[in-house]
């Protein structure tokens, strides 16, 4: 067919179904393995991610996007712009330096990482040096593109764009430096890519692939006009451009799209589903569009007819112009349904990972070429999936949805305002001034892993995994009263993950057995999957909460994870908006919240560590999004007397442009991580007058090493300059679950003997010293 449109993905998961990548590179640092075994494993990784593109029948297989560790951090490497505080040669950059990039060693800590986007990825962050040279680095991204070509393959490379590389950097100026601004460097950066698209061009590559995602943010002037100059220049010399946008809709930017000398535009048609035709009015002759339409952010399968029906009159448009894609990167799904054998059959039905992502494009595209009957059996089991999912039982659940259309007779609020509870509460529980408690897990041992895998396993049974929990949770509150905290926890023990021990517990969501995405390096996460109206079959925690404070007479808090944090990290329906389910989940929670304190239980945490990453890339849709996050929030905790007291945790995130909505929240008490950033997290609460209680971490929980009681004083003396003093509580940043237990029996005497030296500064009437700058 003349006028054939085309298929195509912007990136293929690289870890391996079977987390291959993770293994090898682990086992290669550990020095269980050298580097040609290591390298094999790449190319054989390589190898059959591209036949399963060309297997599928795209039509280009994509270079790339493999890395050792990241993209970004690969990126640096093949332009020489590795940070040079190393002092490694870039042109000899080996993979044992760029991994001690990624990782650091005991000379030099590791590059900062930080998350790609509104994704749970974490890329490598560039560092911008006045002596940083932009000329050349190694030659890994031109041999697998050899690789590839010399296995019969047509490629398309991929590359993270010169505009976004240098948006997601950061200026680290060493002594000496003078000062510059991150777009100084775009010269030498549009050299350097120019010299890679070249070399590209010479190879003989018809296409390449510039990611730009900083599109579907809100971009200063600046950043806005530098495409125009920086994509004139790369055109000039080069195979042709495909600028991939993604995550968002682009329509602020579509007039300056359609003015770039570009061969190609993606569009994330998922996310921006609505851009489309004002994006096509005076759209350029001859230009590709690649249209966006399989989901690459989720794991359901695709609705092929709906997807036939959006690009139909695309097609007739642009005919051979049209690409058909996924919505960004298949980085961002695990890699093979057919890895999944324990899950049923009906479940599997609507899944679809990276590697069915591919027969979809393909399928879509096939259809628009006048295949339809060819692929008809695709898209029949492909309605089918559909049909199934629409109306399944297991999706709609009566109960819920009566409970969620009264939703609104549910009051959101508290019964009274915090300044009459905290009375009440004080009334209660007679804590002391700068009360002392914990965020919730204790060291998990591997004792205590194993007794969780057993169960799991059938190995042992119910009441043996009891006992052996319940044994443990004796050990951590007996722990608890002769270090002399004043409020406890139950340390988590049978907790594998915050998310998915509700998870399995709540109706509605799903798990994989090999469901694993990147999260960072060799680092993967297995999100669950919320596929139908979450309900609450039974109480979840209330037992072990109610066991734990039978052996205390210190308030024990009954610990739960948030409806924010349970949504944000799982893949989530996409037949309703996000806050539907998370209002489904406030209610679940709403329930557990209420038993616990039926149960007796006075003090209730509920989670929000993610609180801060659901806020979308565009500020303009922030408001949206904290008004549903808050109500849901407010709604799993109103349901309480006043002298029932909540509290949330959030950690590794900023507060400050946000503080409004956490206040908004209303928990009695709020404890946070701070002291990585030396109690300047907490400013922001003190400028803001943050009205309720609040906890600033007093020691980061990542190192096994123990604060000393000065450092821990010297902090709370900062937090006293901010927060006044019957608002304040003292605690670590986080739970201490990946820590043993000797450093945390230390730390946690130190911590308390710095809240009583505080105590007797105040009732000794002594002025507080000034914490030193
Ligand atoms: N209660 C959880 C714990 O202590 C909180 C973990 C988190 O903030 N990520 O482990
Ligand atoms: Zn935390």
């Amino acid at each position: 067919m003349a006028n054939a449109a085309k298929a195509h993905i912007l990136g293929f998961p690289r870890i391996g179904a079977q987390r291959e990548l993770k293994f090898a590179v682990e086992s290669f640092w550990r020095g269980d393995s050298d580097l040609a075994a290591l390298q094999q494993t790449g190319k054989t990784l390589r190898q059959r991610h591209w036949a399963i593109q060309a297997d599928a029948g795209l039509d280009f297989v994509s270079v790339g996007d493999f890395a050792w560790y990241d993209q970004v951090l690969n990126t640096l490497a093949l332009l020489g712009a590795v940070p040079t505080r190393f002092k490694f040669d870039p042109k000899k950059l080996t993979l044992a330096d760029y991994f001690t990039l990624a990782r650091g060693n005991p000379e030099h800590f590791a590059m900062e990482m930080t998350k790609w986007f509104d994704t749970n990825y974490h890329y490598l962050v560039p560092e911008f040096t006045a002596d940083l040279r932009f000329d050349g680095g190694v030659d890994w991204l031109f041999e697998e593109n050899a690789e590839a070509v010399a296995l019969g393959h047509k490629t398309k490379v991929t590359l993270v764009g010169p505009l976004t590389l240098l948006y997601l950097g950061k200026i680290k100026s060493g002594e000496g430096d003078h000062k510059f601004d991150k777009l100084d460097l775009l010269p030498k950066v549009i050299a350097a890519y120019q010299n890679v698209l070249q070399r590209l061009q010479a190879a003989g590559v018809e296409w390449v692939q510039i990611d730009e995602p900083i599109l579907a943010l809100e971009l200063a002037a600046v950043w806005r006009n530098a495409f125009v100059p920086t994509y004139e220049a790369l055109s000039a010399a080069a195979p042709k451009l495909l600028l991939a946008t993604y995550f968002d809709q682009v329509r602020e930017h579509t007039a300056l799209l359609h003015s770039l000398p570009v061969a190609g535009v993606h569009l994330d048609l998922v996310r921006g589903a609505g851009q489309l035709d004002d994006f096509l009015q005076d759209w350029p002759q001859g230009r590709v569009l690649s249209a966006g339409i399989v989901d690459g952010r989720n794991i359901w399968r695709a609705d092929l007819d709906a997807a036939l029906t959006a690009l139909k009159p695309l097609q007739e448009k642009l005919g051979d112009k049209l690409w058909v894609s996924a919505s960004c990167s298949l980085l961002h799904v695990p890699v093979d349904l057919a890895h999944e054998n324990k899950l049923d059959e009906e479940l599997k039905g609507w899944l679809s990972f990276a590697t069915q992502k591919t027969q979809e494009i393909t399928a879509i595209k096939r259809a628009l070429n006048g295949e339809r009957d060819a692929v008809a059996a695709q898209f029949e089991a492909a309605a089918l999936s559909v049909a199934a999912r629409n109306t399944s039982p297991r999706i709609h659940n009566p109960l819920v949805q009566k409970r969620l259309s009264e939703i609104s007779k549910i009051s959101a609020a508290r019964s009274n305002v915090f300044a009459d509870r905290i009375v009440k509460q004080q009334a209660r529980f007679k804590l002391p001034a700068f009360p002392t408690t914990n965020i919730g897990s204790f060291p998990q041992t591997t004792d205590i892993r194993q007794a969780r895998a057993q169960y799991k396993r059938g190995e042992i049974g119910h009441l043996d995994y009891l006992n052996r929990m319940r044994d443990e949770v004796r050990l951590v509150v007996q722990k608890q009263e002769e270090i002399g905290l004043d409020v406890f926890v139950h340390g988590e023990p049978e907790r594998n993950d915050m998310v998915e021990y509700f998870g399995e517990q709540l109706w509605g969501y799903g798990f994989t057995a090999n469901g694993w995405v990147q999260s960072y390096g060799s680092r993967c996460v297995k999100p669950p999957f919320i596929y139908g109206d979450v309900y609450r079959p039974e109480a979840m925690t209330v037992g072990w909460s109610e066991f734990a404070q039978s052996l205390t007479s210190k308030p024990m808090k009954g610990m739960l994870t948030g409806p924010v944090t349970m949504l944000q990290w799982s893949f989530v329906r996409d037949d309703q908006p996000r806050d539907t389910t998370a209002l489904q989940i406030a209610l679940a929670l709403r329930d557990e919240v209420v038993d616990l304190e039926k149960a007796g239980i006075g003090m209730i945490q509920i989670d929000e560590p993610a609180f801060r990453e659901g806020l979308p890339l565009k500020a303009a849709d922030w408001p949206h999004y904290l008004d549903w996050a808050v109500k849901a929030f407010r709604i799993s905790a109103s349901g309480v007397q006043d002298d029932t007291q909540i509290h949330t945790h959030m950690c590794y995130s900023e507060f400050n442009d946000i503080l409004p909505w956490i206040a908004a929240m209303d928990a009695d008490v709020i404890t946070i991580e701070t002291s990585r950033s030396d109690m300047e997290l907490l400013d922001g609460f003190g400028e803001f007058a943050y009205p309720n209680d609040i906890g600033p971490g007093v020691y980061d929980i990542h190192s096994p090493r123990v604060p000393r009681v000065e450092e821990m004083q010297r902090l709370l003396r900062k937090a006293r300059g901010v927060i006044p003093d019957a608002q304040l509580w003292v605690n670590p940043d986080c739970g201490l679950k990946t820590r043993g237990w000797p450093e945390t029996t230390l730390a946690l005497e130190n911590m308390v003997l710095a809240a009583r030296s505080l105590r007797a500064e105040v009732a000794a009437g002594q002025k507080a010293i000034a914490a030193p700058a």
